[in-house]
């Protein structure tokens, strides 16, 4: 019996490191660990992330052993895609695939002179903001860094990067897809990490931006590790609507999230950096001049510049898309009130890739997405507040 146990012992598939998603300092700890130089960390990042390269054996600047030490210890593995769509307006959306049958999306937006990429950090999310196709899907788990940056691997390769084929390519990388990434910390740290590191992405500190509907005490711990862009999904100027529109809000109203931007701002050593203010507008709902003038004076201490988002309605949405006349309106009183708006253009929308629409494959461990889909038979739409 102790000899068949053995033998298995000795059948059990060895668990190997994957390097995907290790930042700098945690592949040079993992080189050190077997006696091996910590330059080899920052070779290791450039083959992976500049030159797209997944197998050891091609690594042709590591010694033969060494090659063979790494491959029978680590792997380098990002997830699969499982289908890419491209939009009418060049927008391309890929559904990636993870383990137990979820699957995230990532888009990619290629606009005259960049090209924006939209990460996910979660499958689906656990905030359930009302106006959110990701949060109607309910929640599954956080991604590892490896999922995480292996979208923008994936993103790379899809594009031509790591073939010098690339006529379009990733200038910007937003945390905006699906998830709250600031719920999910260290993984996202790593990632972005990665995003920024002259041997990985080498994106500028202003080029990656995370969105936060607004975790206070990460966005405090956020300023003491990074300095990437920060945009508030923000979506309301009072706490009564914000806590019907971003239930979070109930946790950590308004005060205190402007508060903590303020905050997180002054810990940069760069004084002219802004917060964004992301601010979808629904009809009826949020769009209206006091709202507008509410909101400016809620950002009157704050640094910022607001982009507006109009609505993109998804199936069994229960708001609608903000009229252009009521938009524009909105603008142009933010605009009187001294901030810079814009206004961000509606892309991938026949893919279901716009801001707000991303809805994977949630296995769901909440009963959300079943609640929600028995409301959807069930429920006329929730009555919009004036
Ligand atoms: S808006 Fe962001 S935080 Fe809110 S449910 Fe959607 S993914 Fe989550």
């Amino acid at each position: 019996m102790s000899c068949s146990l053995e033998v298995k012992e000795k059948l059990k598939p060895v668990q190997k490191t994957n390097l995907m998603g290790m930042p700098i300092a945690k592949v040079e700890n993992f080189f050190a660990e077997f006696g091996e130089e910590r330059f080899r960390a920052s070779q290791t990042l450039q083959w992976i992330h500049q030159k797209g390269i997944l197998d050891f054996e091609s690594m042709t600047n590591f010694s033969k052993s060494l090659r063979r030490k790494l491959t029978s210890i680590a792997e380098v593995r990002p997830p699969d895609i499982v289908n890419c769509e491209e939009s009418t307006d060049g927008t391309r959306k890929w559904l990636i695939q993870l383990n137990g049958g979820n699957c995230v999306e990532a888009v990619f937006i290629p606009e005259r002179g960049r090209g924006t990429l939209c990460v996910s950090s979660q499958i689906g999310c656990a905030l359930d903001c009302s106006f959110c196709a990701t949060g109607k899907q309910g929640f599954n788990r956080d991604l590892s860094a490896s999922e995480i940056i292996g979208q923008v691997w994936l993103a790379s390769k899809s594009l031509g990067k790591f073939d010098q084929i690339a006529s379009k390519c990733i200038t910007n990388i937003v945390m905006m897809g699906m998830g709250e990434p600031l719920m999910n910390f260290d993984n996202v740290v790593d990632a972005m990490n990665l995003m920024l590191d002259d041997h990985g992405y080498g994106l500028s500190k202003r080029r990656v931006t995370l969105s936060t509907a607004g975790v206070i005490p990460a966005i405090e711990k956020l300023g003491n590790v990074s300095d990437v862009s920060l945009a508030i999904s923000l979506h309301a100027p009072n706490d009564e609507l914000r806590n019907k529109l971003v239930p979070i809000n109930r946790k950590y109203p308004l005060s205190g999230l402007v508060s903590s931007a303020k905050r997180y701002l002054d810990k940069m050593p760069d004084n002219r950096r802004k917060i964004t203010i992301e601010y979808t507008l629904m009809d009826k709902v949020n769009d209206r001049s006091h709202h507008a003038r509410e909101l400016a004076d809620l950002l009157k201490e704050l640094p910022c510049k607001i982009n507006l988002i109009p609505f993109n309605p998804f199936h069994g949405a229960q708001y609608k898309r903000v009229t252009d006349f009521a938009m524009y309106r909105f603008r142009d009183i933010l605009q009187q009130h001294g901030y810079t708006v814009t206004i961000r253009t509606t892309r991938g929308d026949d893919i279901a890739a716009a801001c707000g629409q991303l809805a994977g494959q949630v296995n769901d461990k909440t009963r959300r997405q079943e609640r929600y889909k028995q409301k959807l038979g069930e429920e006329q739409p929730v009555k919009m507040l004036m």
